[in-house]
């Protein structure tokens, strides 16, 4: 009869709430918190052991949390709880926002008298980052199609005109003034040119050949490369936090990318004696996400580039990575945009932080390891 003694165990309950990974907490009329797994507290950063937490105002349990402590003490008040609703949480500074999908019930006793609410939910950040991935690769199919389409008729007849100036020119080789317009003419065709050739690269599909590559490694040499690009003679302040073990990537993609978020910082802080950019490689901790029904451990790693330039102004915040964006006389606008693809085709994401006048900070999100690798299978 072990089954029986089980069941009966007082404990049960608790086991019950240890061994679910949707998170799940409760409080009494009283805005205390009754009950509250460990789904619970990983996702909302709560502090403490479960017994440690229980028993304590729900005010101050979800100090970092006040929309959760809002939405349960409200469903207390006797409005009808919510069912399947979204809310985004209070990330930490320099964190990524996370939403939580979550469930409302009631808590009655035998007699149907209120007792408290319980919280039931999941967090969704996995899910809307693949979401975003996925919407992100049909528009660049569907732009890609297109931006190749009309670079084909743009490059026939510019390599003509080109053609055509370069002959203009011999026959005015005794005119110096004509010529010096036509090498004029011909310049702009060929920025022209860069133009289409830059827009086919954004919009052409990621082709990765994967290799174990040691990011730090990895940095250094984007940060060389940088150097040829920008004259720079303030400082770079490098960093590896604990071990960070190689990942499955791409090198010339991501040594791109990096040079790219590098060039940008330099560029930003030209011309400043106090200029630092801080880059950091480091290990996050694990998420969990539910991948095809499986409870999976995700580990990140995390490559961070802070300057302290100018920054980049709330208003332009979400458009820096649109491709073509550009604030800069010859800038092309396509870095950010190419590694926002480049870093989402190796499943990761890249996010930034920054106030105008405080500096812009990047962060490069990559799976330390291929979530659809089985173990022991080669990436
Ligand atoms: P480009 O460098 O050709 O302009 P990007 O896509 O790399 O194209 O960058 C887009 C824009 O983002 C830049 O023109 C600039 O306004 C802004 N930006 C990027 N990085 C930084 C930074 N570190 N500090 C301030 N602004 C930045």
């Amino acid at each position: 009869m072990r089954g029986a003694t089980s069941l009966l165990a007082p404990e049960f309950a608790d086991w019950m709430l240890g061994s679910m990974s949707s998170g799940v907490i409760a409080i009494d009329t009283d805005e205390r918190v009754v009950r509250v797994n460990d789904g619970a507290r990983r996702v909302l950063r709560l502090t403490g052991s479960v017994s440690e937490i229980s028993g304590r105002p729900c005010a101050e349990v979800l100090s970092e949390q006040p929309a959760a402590a809002r939405v349960l003490v409200a469903a207390l008040s006797g409005q009808r709880p919510l069912s399947r609703a979204e809310l985004v949480l209070d990330a930490p500074m320099g964190q990524p926002a996370q939403t939580i999908g979550f469930t409302l019930t009631t808590v009655r006793d035998d007699r149907g008298g209120m007792r408290g609410v319980a919280m039931i939910f999941r967090d969704l950040t996995p899910f809307e980052r693949s979401d975003e991935q996925a919407r992100l690769q049909d528009r660049l199919a569907a732009l890609g199609q297109m931006a190749a389409g009309l670079a084909h008729e743009i490059r026939n007849p510019l390599a003509g005109m080109e053609v055509v100036a370069g002959l203009l020119k011999r026959r005015l080789a005794d005119l110096p003034d004509e010529c010096a317009l036509v090498d004029q003419i011909t310049a702009e065709l060929r920025s022209v040119a860069d133009t289409v050739s830059d827009a086919l690269g954004y919009v052409r599909p990621v082709v990765s050949a994967r290799a174990p590559v040691d990011l730090s490694a990895l940095v250094a040499e984007a940060i060389e490369v940088a150097r040829t690009r920008v004259e720079f003679a303030g400082k770079v302040v490098r960093e590896e936090r604990g071990r960070v073990d190689p990942i499955s990537a791409d090198p010339e993609q991501l040594r791109a990318v990096v040079t790219n978020l590098v060039v940008n910082a330099f560029e930003a802080m030209e011309g400043d004696a106090n200029a630092c950019l801080d880059v950091t490689v480091e290990e996050s901790e694990s998420t969990r996400a539910n991948i095809h029904g499986v409870e999976t451990a995700l580990r990140y790693v995390v490559l961070t580039l802070g300057d302290n330039g100018p920054g980049i102004p709330d208003d332009i915040r979400e458009k820096v990575f649109y491709p073509f964006f550009t604030t800069k006389q010859t800038g092309s606008g396509v870095g950010l945009a190419s590694a926002q693809k480049v870093v989402a085709s190796h499943g990761g994401t890249i996010e930034l932080d920054s106030r105008s006048g405080k500096g812009a900070v990047f962060r490069v999100r990559l799976p330390a390891e291929d979530p659809h690798t089985e173990q022991g299978e080669q990436a």
